[in-house]
Protein backbone atom coordinates (compact mmCIF):
# COMPACT_ATOMS: atom_id res chain seq x y z
CA UNK A 1 0.00 0.00 0.00
CA UNK A 2 1.45 3.23 -1.29
CA UNK A 3 0.97 6.33 0.98
CA UNK A 4 -0.30 9.44 -1.25
CA UNK A 5 1.75 12.41 -1.59
CA UNK A 6 0.76 15.66 -2.37
CA UNK A 7 3.46 18.05 -3.72
CA UNK A 8 3.38 21.65 -4.69
CA UNK A 9 6.09 22.79 -7.16
CA UNK A 10 5.65 26.83 -6.42
CA UNK A 11 8.31 27.05 -9.35
CA UNK A 12 9.42 30.93 -9.97
CA UNK A 13 6.77 32.26 -7.26
CA UNK A 14 7.06 33.95 -3.83
CA UNK A 15 9.63 35.71 -1.86
CA UNK A 16 10.86 34.51 1.23
CA UNK A 17 9.09 36.72 3.01
CA UNK A 18 5.82 35.40 0.79
CA UNK A 19 6.49 31.71 1.24
CA UNK A 20 6.38 31.89 5.19
CA UNK A 21 3.44 33.61 4.64
CA UNK A 22 1.55 31.10 2.86
CA UNK A 23 3.38 28.02 4.41
CA UNK A 24 1.85 29.20 7.71
CA UNK A 25 -1.81 29.67 5.76
CA UNK A 26 -1.66 26.33 4.93
CA UNK A 27 0.69 24.55 7.44
CA UNK A 28 -2.52 23.65 9.87
CA UNK A 29 -4.98 22.62 6.92
CA UNK A 30 -2.04 20.05 5.94
CA UNK A 31 -1.21 18.30 9.33
CA UNK A 32 -5.16 17.74 9.94
CA UNK A 33 -5.14 15.40 7.25
CA UNK A 34 -3.51 11.84 7.84
CA UNK A 35 -2.59 9.06 5.74
CA UNK A 36 -1.08 11.76 3.19
CA UNK A 37 2.07 12.83 2.89
CA UNK A 38 3.07 16.36 1.91
CA UNK A 39 6.16 18.14 0.29
CA UNK A 40 5.85 21.74 -0.65
CA UNK A 41 9.17 23.03 -3.30
CA UNK A 42 9.53 26.62 -3.10
CA UNK A 43 12.32 28.37 -5.08
CA UNK A 44 15.72 28.13 -3.47
CA UNK A 45 16.28 31.41 -1.76
CA UNK A 46 12.86 30.89 0.05
CA UNK A 47 13.54 27.30 1.49
CA UNK A 48 15.50 28.47 4.43
CA UNK A 49 12.52 30.12 5.78
CA UNK A 50 10.12 27.75 4.61
CA UNK A 51 12.46 25.21 6.52
CA UNK A 52 12.19 26.81 9.59
CA UNK A 53 8.74 26.89 9.40
CA UNK A 54 8.31 23.40 8.71
CA UNK A 55 10.35 21.64 11.33
CA UNK A 56 8.55 19.17 13.10
CA UNK A 57 5.67 18.86 10.58
CA UNK A 58 4.53 16.48 8.59
CA UNK A 59 5.66 18.26 5.75
CA UNK A 60 8.91 17.70 3.54
CA UNK A 61 10.63 20.12 2.08
CA UNK A 62 11.91 20.37 -1.64
CA UNK A 63 14.09 22.23 -3.96
CA UNK A 64 12.74 22.26 -8.03
CA UNK A 65 16.21 21.76 -9.41
CA UNK A 66 19.93 20.26 -8.31
CA UNK A 67 23.38 20.21 -10.27
CA UNK A 68 25.62 17.28 -10.17
CA UNK A 69 28.85 18.25 -9.28
CA UNK A 70 29.58 18.70 -5.11
CA UNK A 71 31.41 22.10 -5.95
CA UNK A 72 33.63 24.25 -8.29
CA UNK A 73 33.45 26.53 -11.13
CA UNK A 74 30.20 26.27 -11.90
CA UNK A 75 28.46 30.08 -11.05
CA UNK A 76 25.14 29.99 -9.65
CA UNK A 77 24.63 26.37 -9.21
CA UNK A 78 23.60 24.44 -6.07
CA UNK A 79 25.11 21.48 -5.22
CA UNK A 80 22.86 18.34 -3.99
CA UNK A 81 24.73 18.63 -0.63
CA UNK A 82 23.49 22.09 -0.41
CA UNK A 83 19.87 21.20 -0.99
CA UNK A 84 20.32 18.36 1.48
CA UNK A 85 21.23 20.47 4.31
CA UNK A 86 17.23 21.70 4.31
CA UNK A 87 15.67 19.56 1.83
CA UNK A 88 14.57 15.87 1.71
CA UNK A 89 13.31 15.98 -1.82
CA UNK A 90 14.26 17.36 -5.31
CA UNK A 91 12.20 17.64 -8.16
CA UNK A 92 14.50 16.77 -11.35
CA UNK A 93 13.74 16.50 -15.25
CA UNK A 94 10.33 18.70 -14.87
CA UNK A 95 9.23 19.71 -18.09
CA UNK A 96 9.69 23.54 -18.01
CA UNK A 97 13.53 22.46 -17.60
CA UNK A 98 13.68 20.32 -20.33
CA UNK A 99 11.67 22.44 -22.81
CA UNK A 100 13.77 26.20 -21.49
CA UNK A 101 16.52 25.11 -20.03
CA UNK A 102 18.40 22.74 -22.42
CA UNK A 103 17.36 19.46 -19.37
CA UNK A 104 18.29 15.86 -21.38
CA UNK A 105 17.45 12.40 -20.06
CA UNK A 106 21.64 12.36 -19.64
CA UNK A 107 21.37 15.40 -17.50
CA UNK A 108 18.30 13.65 -15.56
CA UNK A 109 20.27 11.00 -14.82
CA UNK A 110 23.79 13.06 -14.11
CA UNK A 111 21.20 15.16 -11.22
CA UNK A 112 19.40 11.95 -10.18
CA UNK A 113 22.41 10.27 -9.32
CA UNK A 114 24.06 12.95 -7.45
CA UNK A 115 20.56 14.12 -5.43
CA UNK A 116 20.42 10.09 -4.36
CA UNK A 117 24.53 10.29 -3.30
CA UNK A 118 23.52 12.93 -1.15
CA UNK A 119 20.55 10.95 0.37
CA UNK A 120 18.22 13.21 -1.25
CA UNK A 121 14.81 12.02 -2.91
CA UNK A 122 14.12 12.99 -6.52
CA UNK A 123 10.96 13.30 -7.66
CA UNK A 124 11.89 12.45 -11.92
CA UNK A 125 9.36 13.99 -14.11
CA UNK A 126 8.34 12.24 -17.50
CA UNK A 127 5.71 13.00 -19.90
CA UNK A 128 4.93 14.01 -23.31
CA UNK A 129 4.64 17.21 -25.74
CA UNK A 130 1.03 17.51 -27.24
CA UNK A 131 2.80 16.73 -30.51
CA UNK A 132 4.25 13.41 -29.75
CA UNK A 133 0.43 13.01 -27.77
CA UNK A 134 -1.07 13.61 -30.76
CA UNK A 135 1.41 11.28 -33.18
CA UNK A 136 1.01 8.17 -30.60
CA UNK A 137 3.83 8.66 -29.61
CA UNK A 138 3.13 8.87 -25.37
CA UNK A 139 4.67 5.26 -24.66
CA UNK A 140 7.54 5.53 -26.00
CA UNK A 141 8.70 8.69 -25.07
CA UNK A 142 7.68 8.16 -21.64
CA UNK A 143 9.56 4.90 -21.56
CA UNK A 144 12.34 6.32 -23.12
CA UNK A 145 12.76 9.42 -20.53
CA UNK A 146 12.25 6.63 -17.48
CA UNK A 147 14.65 4.29 -18.92
CA UNK A 148 17.23 7.22 -19.97
CA UNK A 149 16.97 9.19 -16.83
CA UNK A 150 16.52 6.41 -14.21
CA UNK A 151 19.44 4.23 -16.28
CA UNK A 152 22.10 3.36 -13.46
CA UNK A 153 20.66 4.13 -11.02
CA UNK A 154 20.63 1.91 -7.40
CA UNK A 155 18.34 2.10 -4.64
CA UNK A 156 17.95 0.16 -1.90
CA UNK A 157 14.13 0.91 -1.07
CA UNK A 158 10.96 2.11 -2.59
CA UNK A 159 10.71 5.38 -0.48
CA UNK A 160 14.08 6.84 -2.33
CA UNK A 161 12.54 7.31 -5.47
CA UNK A 162 9.40 9.54 -6.64
CA UNK A 163 8.23 9.79 -10.29
CA UNK A 164 5.61 12.21 -11.54
CA UNK A 165 4.17 11.39 -14.69
CA UNK A 166 3.21 15.24 -16.40
CA UNK A 167 2.17 15.27 -19.60
CA UNK A 168 3.56 18.44 -21.03
CA UNK A 169 0.56 19.68 -22.93
CA UNK A 170 -1.69 19.13 -19.34
CA UNK A 171 0.89 21.90 -17.09
CA UNK A 172 -0.33 25.28 -16.07
CA UNK A 173 -3.49 24.53 -19.29
CA UNK A 174 -6.07 23.89 -16.93
CA UNK A 175 -6.54 20.64 -19.27
CA UNK A 176 -6.13 17.96 -16.98
CA UNK A 177 -5.79 13.91 -18.56
CA UNK A 178 -8.51 12.04 -18.32
CA UNK A 179 -7.56 10.19 -14.91
CA UNK A 180 -7.77 6.77 -16.50
CA UNK A 181 -4.90 7.90 -19.33
CA UNK A 182 -2.86 8.77 -16.93
CA UNK A 183 -3.27 5.62 -15.15
CA UNK A 184 -2.97 3.95 -18.35
CA UNK A 185 0.53 5.55 -19.58
CA UNK A 186 1.99 5.03 -15.57
CA UNK A 187 0.51 1.06 -15.60
CA UNK A 188 2.08 0.97 -19.11
CA UNK A 189 5.09 2.66 -19.11
CA UNK A 190 6.18 3.89 -15.79
CA UNK A 191 5.99 0.98 -13.68
CA UNK A 192 7.11 -1.79 -15.83
CA UNK A 193 10.42 0.08 -16.30
CA UNK A 194 10.75 0.48 -13.01
CA UNK A 195 10.42 -3.41 -12.56
CA UNK A 196 12.67 -3.66 -15.28
CA UNK A 197 15.81 -1.32 -13.56
CA UNK A 198 14.74 -2.33 -9.94
CA UNK A 199 13.10 -5.57 -9.38
CA UNK A 200 9.51 -5.99 -8.91
CA UNK A 201 9.37 -5.64 -4.94
CA UNK A 202 10.75 -2.53 -4.75
CA UNK A 203 9.10 -1.06 -8.09
CA UNK A 204 5.98 -1.63 -6.95
CA UNK A 205 6.72 0.74 -3.47
CA UNK A 206 7.64 3.78 -5.56
CA UNK A 207 4.86 5.99 -6.11
CA UNK A 208 4.11 7.67 -9.42
CA UNK A 209 2.02 10.89 -8.84
CA UNK A 210 0.47 12.65 -11.77
CA UNK A 211 0.65 16.22 -12.46
CA UNK A 212 -1.14 18.81 -14.92
CA UNK A 213 -3.90 21.07 -13.88
CA UNK A 214 -4.92 18.74 -11.11
CA UNK A 215 -7.62 21.08 -8.73
CA UNK A 216 -9.66 20.82 -6.10
CA UNK A 217 -12.42 19.49 -8.75
CA UNK A 218 -10.45 16.63 -10.34
CA UNK A 219 -7.92 15.52 -7.63
CA UNK A 220 -10.49 13.13 -6.62
CA UNK A 221 -11.12 11.16 -9.70
CA UNK A 222 -6.95 11.10 -10.46
CA UNK A 223 -6.79 9.49 -6.76
CA UNK A 224 -9.20 6.73 -7.27
CA UNK A 225 -7.06 5.17 -9.97
CA UNK A 226 -5.12 2.49 -8.83
CA UNK A 227 -1.96 3.60 -10.53
CA UNK A 228 -2.17 7.44 -9.36
CA UNK A 229 -0.21 7.81 -5.98
CA UNK A 230 -1.07 11.45 -5.16
CA UNK A 231 -0.03 14.65 -7.55
CA UNK A 232 2.47 17.15 -8.33
CA UNK A 233 0.59 20.50 -8.07
CA UNK A 234 1.58 23.97 -9.69
CA UNK A 235 -1.17 26.77 -9.81
CA UNK A 236 -2.97 25.00 -6.91
CA UNK A 237 0.00 25.04 -4.80
CA UNK A 238 -0.20 28.58 -4.14
CA UNK A 239 -3.38 28.70 -2.94
CA UNK A 240 -3.56 27.24 -0.06
CA UNK A 241 -7.26 26.27 0.37
CA UNK A 242 -7.07 24.02 -2.94
CA UNK A 243 -3.32 22.88 -1.79
CA UNK A 244 -5.36 21.32 1.39
CA UNK A 245 -8.32 20.64 -0.58
CA UNK A 246 -6.15 18.03 -2.59
CA UNK A 247 -4.31 16.69 -0.04
CA UNK A 248 -8.41 16.11 1.72
CA UNK A 249 -9.45 14.36 -1.70
CA UNK A 250 -6.22 12.22 -1.64
CA UNK A 251 -6.71 10.77 2.09
C1 LIG B 1 3.67 21.41 -12.54
O1 LIG B 1 4.24 22.48 -12.59
O2 LIG B 1 4.32 20.38 -12.33
C2 LIG B 1 2.23 21.39 -12.76
C3 LIG B 1 1.65 20.22 -12.81
O3 LIG B 1 1.59 22.59 -12.91
P1 LIG B 1 -0.01 22.84 -12.93
O4 LIG B 1 -0.58 22.08 -11.76
O5 LIG B 1 -0.16 24.32 -12.79
O6 LIG B 1 -0.51 22.31 -14.22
Amino acid sequence: MRTPLVAGNWKLNKTAAEAKALIEEMLPGLEAVTNVDNLVCPSYLAIPAVAELLKDSKVALGAQNVYWEEKGAFTAEVAPNMVAEFCEFVIIGHSERRAYFGETDETVNRRTKAALGAGLIPVVCVGETLEENEAGRTDEVVSRQMREGLAGLEIKSASQLVVAYEPVWAIGTGKAAYPEDASRVIGKSIRPVLVELFGNEIAQGVRVLYGGSVKPENARDFFSEEEVDGALVGGASLKSADFIAITEAAA
